[in-house]
């Protein structure tokens, strides 16, 4: 007999790059409004505000090379390309200076945003945290590649640049991300955080070949489906 009264649901993962076993997702955060000309685009405050932190489920994962159905609710349906950190560790009020020894590794992951529900004023969740809207490739271990704390960052919709800019241009530091936001959350191995888009988001169509790109990490490669029937 089953031990749930229900199917079970299973644990999402990401490949890790050069291992046989894959990085098993907790929980998935998010950091809005991080590069200085994204918040211009978007009408925001140029200062350095408190970061703002949200949620996205673990099984809006979509693997590289998966596609992504086209969201019911929306007529403006956009891609932001964005660092993503894989924690190893975790905890509650990290100093930043031991936040970088929590990290297990980095990937490229992008934030699908209904845009044109985000500017309704209301809380963010239907607008950020739905189905297949968090598209991300492999993780690459830090003992591979390092820590990542400059590099292109790039977007391309069929081959054409949309998104282009560079890591050190995050507005709240890798480290600081990390303390902040382990002010609010207990950190736990398997969460990862998506740290900030930079300008240039827009919108997709169906049938849409989507890449994204960090220097350093393997390519990102989705591509946007016929609408949720
Ligand atoms: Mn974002």
């Amino acid at each position: 007999m089953s031990q749930f009264v229900v199917e079970a649901p299973t644990i999402p993962t990401i490949p890790v790059q050069g291992s046989e076993a894959a990085f098993p997702v907790r929980r998935v955060y998010c950091i809005g409004r991080n590069y200085v000309a994204h918040v211009r685009e978007m009408g925001g405050n140029e200062e350095r505000d408190p970061p703002l932190f949200f949620q996205k489920p673990a099984d809006a994962l979509v693997q590289d090379g998966g596609t992504i159905p086209y969201p019911t609710m929306t007529k403006d349906f956009h891609y932001e390309v964005e660092l993503v950190l894989a924690m190893k560790g975790g905890g509650v009020n990290i100093p930043k200076e031991e936040a970088l020894d929590h990290v297990f590794g980095y990937a490229v992951g992008i934030d699908m945003t209904r845009r044109d529900i985000q500017g309704s004023g209301r809380p963010w969740e239907i607008a950020k945290s739905f189905d297949h809207s968090f598209p991300c490739g492999p993780v690459v271990p830090v003992e591979t590649v390092g820590h990542i704390q400059s590099g292109r960052i790039e977007l391309t919709v069929n081959g054409e640049t949309r998104q282009e800019s560079d890591v050190d241009l995050l507005i709240w530091k890798i480290p600081e991300i990390i303390a902040n936001l382990s002010t609010y959350f207990e950190l736990k191995p398997g969460d990862v955080i998506l740290t900030g888009t930079p300008h240039g988001v827009g919108p997709v169509r169906p049938g849409d070949r989507i890449e994204a790109r960090v220097e350093k990490l393997p390519t990102l490669r989705v591509e946007v489906g016929q609408p949720v029937a």
